[in-house]
């Protein structure tokens, strides 16, 4: 058992046990971990406190150089800590190395942003008063995060707290917490307050139901399911913290009778199959046009027949396991489903590979109707539904059809039904001949309706949840 809880600047061993299974290959559990006590997380947010006060006198310079150095340790580290990630998480081996210069290029970013934390200044509406406005921190952040993106989201959300002064306590999910425990070790390796930065392992409804219940956490930032964001908020709002919640969707690509027969095919399999179809903003309903929904169907099973699956690590691996059991065999549930909705087109059967691990095959429903469950809810899995459309104005009545809204897309040539579509469509993210998921980190992300809650994250928009704004009047007098 690891020292494993990062708490006022000393690693310590907690209480239980929390074993980390790779889902590659179940035999080989790469370490077992404790949950942080109550006496633990409790000292965490004392020291937290003390550690903000300090840490948001340090001037933004210093600032600035630690979190840039943060963020070149993780790109200089991407390979090797990669690795663990795609040995926990299951995703191939370039995405595990991916995610890490992610969360590096996040680090990076908010490193040069704390240089231009500006403020505002104006004249009063009174003459011979000035007003300005200006930002400051808001204190303890508590940041609960997914096992998908288990060191990327910590790190997104991480950076831009620190770069407000802000100081933080992660728990990541009980799926994943290597990785957060090597985050934990590139930040807490800077010339950082004792505190400022702590981890505190466990599960959800302990010690995540410790961050939303503390008096001193003042903020969350939470990624997760609807049902434990509805379930954090309602916890959480008693004490009227600030709240950032980005939760699930059903991502729909739509694809026009004009499109790029090709460009179509790359971008969904690429939206559905890609991690595994574990991304928050995976494509999991194909909305295409009755015109070229045979060529699509078949160019797209071809297409599918090709996605080599393996373990995480395996040279030539395009899409691993499942991340888990419990998603594995939910995975399996839904093919169970769809196939009394739909179509059956290609996989939906478990794989058996060199190694025991959470394989099945990318599998592809078609001939859908929108309002079955495998079109409605978020199965997070290689499972994708064709449906098909009649023009554009149905295929956006379907696209919007859900109780979600993180991203969509659309393929076509013509430039009107694109700009109709990013207009029309009612999710937070749009994109035009791209894959739904694979986005920027320099430019916000968050959804609509149920897939977030609050300020969004990440580029410029992130301090509006990371930092609070004051007004000051100043009468400095005549002379
Ligand atoms: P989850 O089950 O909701 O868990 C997310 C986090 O919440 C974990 O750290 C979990 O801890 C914690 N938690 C569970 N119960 C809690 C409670 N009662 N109080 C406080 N915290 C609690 O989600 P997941 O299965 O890890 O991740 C998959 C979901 O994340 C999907 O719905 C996906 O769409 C969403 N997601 C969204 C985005 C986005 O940006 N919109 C990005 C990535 C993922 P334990 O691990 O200990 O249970």
């Amino acid at each position: 058992m690891n020292n494993c809880n990062y708490i006022g600047g000393q690693w310590v061993q907690g209480k239980g046990s929390i074993v980390n299974i790779n889902p590659s290959d179940t035999s080989d559990i790469i370490a077992e971990y404790s949950s942080a006590t109550s006496d633990q997380f409790e000292e965490a947010v004392q020291s937290a406190l003390h550690a903000q006060r300090e840490w948001e006198k340090v001037g933004i310079e210093k600032k600035s150089q630690i979190l840039i150095k943060i963020g070149d340790e993780l790109i200089h580290k991407s390979k090797e800590l990669g690795e663990l990630l795609s040995r926990e998480e299951g995703k191939p081996l370039a995405e595990g190395i991916g995610e890490v210069a992610r969360a590096g290029q996040q680090f990076q970013y908010y490193g040069s942003e704390c240089l231009r934390l500006y403020g505002e200044k104006i004249p009063s509406t009174r003459p011979g008063f000035q007003v300005e406005i200006s930002r400051e921190p808001l204190g303890v952040i508590g940041i609960i995060s997914p096992w998908n993106f288990p060191i990327a989201i910590p790190a997104w959300k991480a950076a831009p707290a620190l770069m407000c002064g802000n100081a933080v306590i992660l728990k990541p999910a009980s799926l994943t917490p290597a990785s957060a425990i090597e985050l934990t070790k590139i930040i807490t390796n800077q010339d950082i307050p004792e505190g400022l930065f702590n981890l505190v392992l466990g599960s959800g409804g302990d010690v995540g139901n410790k961050i939303a219940t503390h008096k001193d956490i003042v903020a969350i930032t939470f990624t997760g399911s609807v049902d434990v964001g509805k379930k954090l908020y309602q916890d959480a709002s008693p004490q009227l913290k600030k709240m950032q919640m980005e939760m699930g969707s059903k991502n729909p690509l739509v694809v026009m009778d004009d499109a790029d027969l090709q460009t179509a095919i790359t971008c969904a399999s690429n939206g559905a199959y890609g991690g595994t179809g574990q991304k928050c903003t995976a494509s999991s309903r194909l909305i295409v046009h009755e015109k070229i929904y045979k060529e699509f169907v078949e160019g797209l099973i071809e297409n599918i027949k090709n996605i080599k699956v393996g373990h995480a690590l395996d040279k030539g691996t395009q899409m691993g396991p499942a991340s888990n059991q419990s998603q594995y065999e939910s995975n399996l549930n839904y093919v169970e489903i769809g196939k009394g909705e739909a179509k059956l087109a290609y996989g939906g059967n478990p794989m058996n590979m060199r190694t025991a691990g959470y394989y099945m095959e990318p599998t592809l429903f078609i001939d859908g109707d929108n309002k079955s469950r495998i079109n409605q809810e978020e199965m997070f899995g290689p499972i994708a539904c064709v449906i098909p459309a009649k023009n554009l104005e149905n295929a956006l009545e379907i696209a919007n059809d859900t109780d979600f809204g993180l991203s969509s897309g659309i393929i076509t040539q013509s430039l009107a039904k694109a700009e109709y579509f990013k207009q029309n469509i009612k999710t937070g993210v749009a994109t035009v001949n791209l894959p739904t998921a694979g986005l920027d980190y320099h430019v916000p992300f968050g959804g609509r309706k149920a897939s977030s809650f609050g300020p969004r994250e990440q580029g410029t928009y992130a301090r509006d949840f990371y930092s609070q704004v004051k007004t000051s009047y100043i009468n400095s007098g005549s002379i």
